[in-house]
């Protein structure tokens, strides 16, 4: 892959006045974060850090990434509704992991009563990074799947105009031009509509189910907007809300202070320091009802590492969409080196190798949101630890994708300018709507490109790590 801006990285008066316009513009066009300091309230905010130039992408791997999402789509939807390969994948995980037999036991408890809920909406992102390859090409590899809480989608949709400014003001309006257009956020709130319209109740409302302490909040706003656009209300309430206020009728509807919630979007709970005792009541509560839940519990663990590890297993897509060879060989395509860490053979084996060669690899248990991943001598030393004891089953190892790294200028409220090596992940969001049996949705909606500097394995934008980007398609 070539490495782009080349020489406009190297005039630094350049860069100083370029980044001035660039953060202007951002700050205008919406591209804002509260702050660290404040991040329960709006009255002072910030831009959220992006890169100077939009980074080069080869367009065959974004049109791959692209011609792959209502795949994925597919097959989470697949997975969430198969209880015995959810049970299965996971028994051993959920030994010992809390968070996740927590969750599990939510789902269990959900299936014996019976499952309420007839509309089911799926809004994800499945996220890659582009395999360097001795041949000098590059590979699409998936990273993972994010079924719950995908964010940036609102932000996504406001950075390509910062990046075509920057470039414009450089007058280069044919490279500006060539920055895609991109609108997850409108997509995102199409599924919210449908799922609500399907549901079927006029009056009834969407629930956001929202963090105090929320610094993404505008990236969330942007798809509140497009829903009040279509005349859907939404209201924005922490689990501590929904244990006090939120009810059940007899036939299981949602209510939340007396209005009827058509639509439960989680943008909350997908870690295990978002729930107190009180917070999974009311988690349980929400999963009860009838209301459509973004995402239910089942796939909420349809998108655990461990069974992004169980799927890479030989026959598994084939059983799991049957007849579609097809779409199983796009989704193999971009499925890089995944090894389960369960007692026995295999897992030893894996182990060794992780061991022997620990660049190679990325150790990772069943979290999100970024930095909870463990690599090289770190990675080693958790291994030696974990080996003999079955706590292992509740990690996954990974082969570690290697990007080549090429420049661009990260901008951060508080820092100078910075023309560092990097490397980028590709997210593509996915939108799915079932209804009962029959999907009535099965979309991508635009995507996210976030930079790094090389020297952080691990994390993303909310972690304070990577950056927002655009792909420049080469
Ligand atoms: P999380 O759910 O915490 O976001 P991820 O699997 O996305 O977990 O990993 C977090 C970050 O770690 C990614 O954004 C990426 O930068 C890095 N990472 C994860 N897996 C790999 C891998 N196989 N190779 C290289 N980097 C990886
Ligand atoms: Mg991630």
């Amino acid at each position: 892959m070539a490495t782009g801006w080349g020489s406009l990285l190297q005039d630094e008066q350049q860069l100083e006045e370029l980044a001035r316009q660039a953060v202007d513009r951002a700050l205008a066009e919406g591209v804002l974060l509260r702050t660290s300091q404040e991040p329960s309230s709006s009255e002072v905010v910030s831009y959220a850090p992006f890169t100077l130039f939009p980074s080069l992408v080869p367009s065959a791997l974004l049109e791959q990434a692209y011609a792959v999402q209502m795949d994925f789509n597919l097959l989470v939807d697949a997975v969430s509704q198969n209880a015995s390969f959810l049970e299965q994948t996971l028994s051993s995980t959920i030994k010992r992991d809390n968070f996740t037999a927590r969750l599990f036991d939510i789902h269990k408890q959900v299936l014996k009563e019976g499952i309420a809920q007839t509309v089911f909406l799926g809004l994800n992102r499945s996220d890659y990074m582009f395999q360097h390859n001795a041949d000098g090409s590059s590979a699409l590899k998936q990273i993972e799947i994010n079924t719950i809480s995908a964010s940036f989608g609102g932000l996504a949709s406001r950075t390509p105009a910062v990046h075509r400014h920057v470039l414009n003001v450089l007058s280069k309006t044919k490279e500006a031009a060539k920055i895609l257009s991109n609108n997850p956020s409108k997509g995102l709130a199409m599924g919210i509509a449908k799922a609500w319209e399907l549901y079927g109740s006029a009056n009834a409302l969407v629930l956001l189910v929202a963090q105090e302490k929320e610094r993404n909040i505008f990236d969330q706003r942007a798809i509140e907007n497009e829903l009040l656009a279509r005349n859907i209300h939404v209201i924005r309430r922490r689990f501590e809300d929904i244990s006090e206020k939120g009810s059940l009728d007899q036939d299981r509807k949602l209510f939340m202070d007396g209005q009827e919630v058509a639509v439960v979007y989680f943008r909350d709970g997908y870690i295990p320091s978002q729930y107190s005792l009180q917070n999974w009541e009311a988690r349980l509560l929400l999963e009860r009802s009838r209301a459509v839940k973004c995402p239910d519990i089942a796939t909420q663990l349809a998108g655990t590492k461990k069974v992004q590890q169980e799927l890479s297993r030989v026959g598994v897509l084939e059983v799991l969409l049957p007849d579609q060879p097809e779409a199983v060989a796009r989704l193999r395509a971009t499925f890089a080196g995944l090894y389960s860490l369960d007692m026995g053979e295999e897992g030893d084996q894996a182990i060794a190798e992780a061991i022997a060669a620990p660049s190679h690899f990325v150790l990772k248990p069943q979290r999100e949101g970024g930095g909870n991943n463990l690599y090289g001598e770190e990675m080693v030393q958790a291994l030696e630890r974990l080996k003999d004891s079955e706590e292992r089953a509740s990690y996954i190892l990974m082969e570690k994708i290697e990007p080549e790294p090429f420049e661009n200028c990260l901008l951060r409220p508080g820092s100078p300018a910075r023309v560092v090596r990097c490397i980028s992940e590709l997210g593509i969001f996915g939108v799915y709507v079932r209804q009962g049996k029959t999907l009535v949705v099965n979309k991508h909606v635009g995507h996210l490109l976030r930079t790094k500097a090389i020297e952080h394995a691990d994390g993303g934008v909310a972690a304070g790590v990577a950056v927002l980007d655009n792909p420049y398609p080469v």
